[in-house]
């Protein structure tokens, strides 16, 4: 069986691992990964194996290289258990992107920049091809922040973004004040999740500042105020998630 790129960019390396898109959900998101293993024969090794369950649209080397192993058009299983917006099975309403990089086991080594400008061009290349909101180009901790990690505190989201990729705002700088942090109970926790279910998080508004909105306030501060990554709602992060909810397009239909 023959197997076609969906780009020009990529080159083929097909994988068993994939499904119809269930109720033929169209794709209207791009959740970005890394791989979190040592090579890229590993990741590459594991996305193609019949046993392992899991598989991705595209990857991305450390030396730029794009590789396509399941077409667009089919369900790839890069998301696994995760929310956004309330809907739950990712996998059928996006494009799955893994960046080659060891990630939190190897100690988060950098991006090279030939990998990013790859990562770049690749998904201003889908993004010509799919309605995909600039907000929801998101990175797999998003969906699924108590499980996942990637693609890291690291990654270049405000570069993506002045690519053309990805909704952002500069991050309100650090300094002191008056924070929330585990433990904390009432309404201006209440407050606060609201304003993460609102911009998109899996998260119960329950007034309680509890080890869940404690993983989704850090999962918001890998993408979007990476300075510091603690779970602690201090006012940067609260400005940070205030201004960007502010920068949503207008007519939001998702
Ligand atoms: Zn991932």
């Amino acid at each position: 069986m023959s197997f076609a790129c969906d780009t020009d960019l990529a080159r083929p390396l097909p994988s068993p691992n994939h499904g119809e898109r269930r109720d033929g959900r169209k794709i209207d998101c791009l959740i970005l990964h890394y791989t979190g293993m040592a090579t890229a024969e590993a990741a590459l090794s594991r996305l193609s194996d019949p046993n392992a369950d899991v598989s991705c649209h595209y990857v991305v080397l450390e030396d730029g290289g794009i590789i396509q192993m399941v077409n667009e058009d089919r369900r790839a299983w890069h998301a696994g258990a995760g929310v956004w917006k309330g809907e739950s099975d990712l996998n059928s309403a996006s494009i799955g992107i893994e960046i080659v990089n060891y990630g939190h086991d190897g100690n988060l080594p950098a991006y090279p920049q030939q990998q990013i400008n790859s990562v770049i061009a690749l998904c201003r290349d889908i993004l010509t091809r799919h309605a995909i909101a600039p907000q929801r180009v998101l990175a797999h901790s998003d969906i699924a922040p108590a499980r996942k990690r990637d693609p890291g505190e690291h990654f270049p989201w405000a570069q993506l973004h002045q690519a053309g990729i990805g909704h952002y705002v500069a991050p309100s700088p650090i300094s002191g004040g008056r924070f929330l942090a585990r433990g904390e109970q009432g309404q201006p926790v209440a407050a606060l999740q609201a304003m993460l279910a609102l911009y998109g998080y899996g998260i119960e508004v329950n007034g309680s500042y509890d080890l869940a909105t404690e993983q989704v306030i850090a999962a918001f501060q890998r993408h979007f105020r990476q300075e510091r990554v603690d779970g602690v709602a201090d006012a940067s992060t609260i400005t940070t998630l205030r201004d960007l909810i502010a920068a949503l397009p207008v007519s939001q239909s998702d």
